[in-house]
């Protein structure tokens, strides 16, 4: 069933001269439960705008963003969880308070937290690390406390923003195929997964689906002819 739905959403921004920027133009999609979409695209291609727009950070200037036939107004109305390419963790909390941060933010008691947390971090394979600093990590073990963060508020849609481009490439792709061996088990307590990436081969790899943004900055591709090697 159809979670996220968009129609003719639209992002410009105005200049002096009134002369608008357009970053994303008129644009339909849905985002289903059970699948992986990649939104793939070259740097500037408006990636990041079209997926900030999906969950209520950004508002479109034209076009409407709907969850379960619902417009969305805020990020307030849906709950979602962002996993970022720089990790965005707070440097002056341990592992474990970075994780169970979101919780605390929604008004969890300790307990509950600290349990739901732990075992979160048991999952992504960071056993062991909960006193540790974020600076005392390396790339892929900050970027496994950002899926631990992010997931373990149990969001119905997790987005990732180029979760991988700032690690090597031997750990970026140990990581993604660890998220694809938790996803593919049901060991992820998400709907869906959203990954914004430049990288095709990571799109091929890890997704149902892929929408691409290119060429035109702004169009959604669609003409495409794509062919099956293995049908
Ligand atoms: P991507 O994620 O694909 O790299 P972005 O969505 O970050 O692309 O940006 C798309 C384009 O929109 C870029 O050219 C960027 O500079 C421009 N842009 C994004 N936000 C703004 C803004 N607030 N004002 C003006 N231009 C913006
Ligand atoms: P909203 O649509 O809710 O205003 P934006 O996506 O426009 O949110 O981002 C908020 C602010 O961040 C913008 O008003 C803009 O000033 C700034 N911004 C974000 N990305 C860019 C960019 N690539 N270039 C210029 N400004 C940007």
């Amino acid at each position: 069933s159809q979670i996220i739905r968009a129609e003719r959403v639209e992002k410009y921004y105005a200049q002096p001269s009134e002369n608008r920027i357009q970053v994303i133009s008129p644009t339909d999609l849905s985002i289903q439960e059970g699948e992986i979409v990649a939104l793939l695209g070259p740097s500037g291609s408006g990636k990041s705008t079209l997926m900030r727009m999906l969950t209520g950070l950004s508002v479109p200037s034209a076009g409407e963003v709907f969850w379960h036939d619902k417009p969305i107004a805020t990020a307030a109305d849906v709950n979602v969880s962002i996993v970022f390419q720089s990790f965005a963790l707070f440097p002056w909390l341990t592992v474990l308070e970075n994780v169970e941060a979101p919780l605390k933010a929604r008004g969890m008691e300790a307990s509950e937290r600290r349990r739901r947390s732990q075992k979160m971090l048991e999952t992504v394979g960071l056993d062991g690390f909960q006193a540790a600093y974020p600076k005392e990590l390396s790339g892929g073990m900050r970027q496994r406390v950002g899926f631990a963060r992010a997931l373990v508020v149990e969001p119905e849609v997790l987005f990732m923003d180029e979760p991988f481009s700032a690690l090597d490439v031997l750990t970026a792709e140990n990581l993604r195929s660890e998220l694809l061996e938790l996803w593919q088990g049901k060991t992820i307590p998400t709907k869906a997964i959203f990954i914004v990436t430049h990288n095709i081969e990571e799109a091929v790899l890890l997704a149902d689906r892929i929408i691409v943004l290119g060429r035109n900055p702004g169009h959604v591709r669609t003409d495409f002819r794509v062919s099956l090697a293995h049908p």
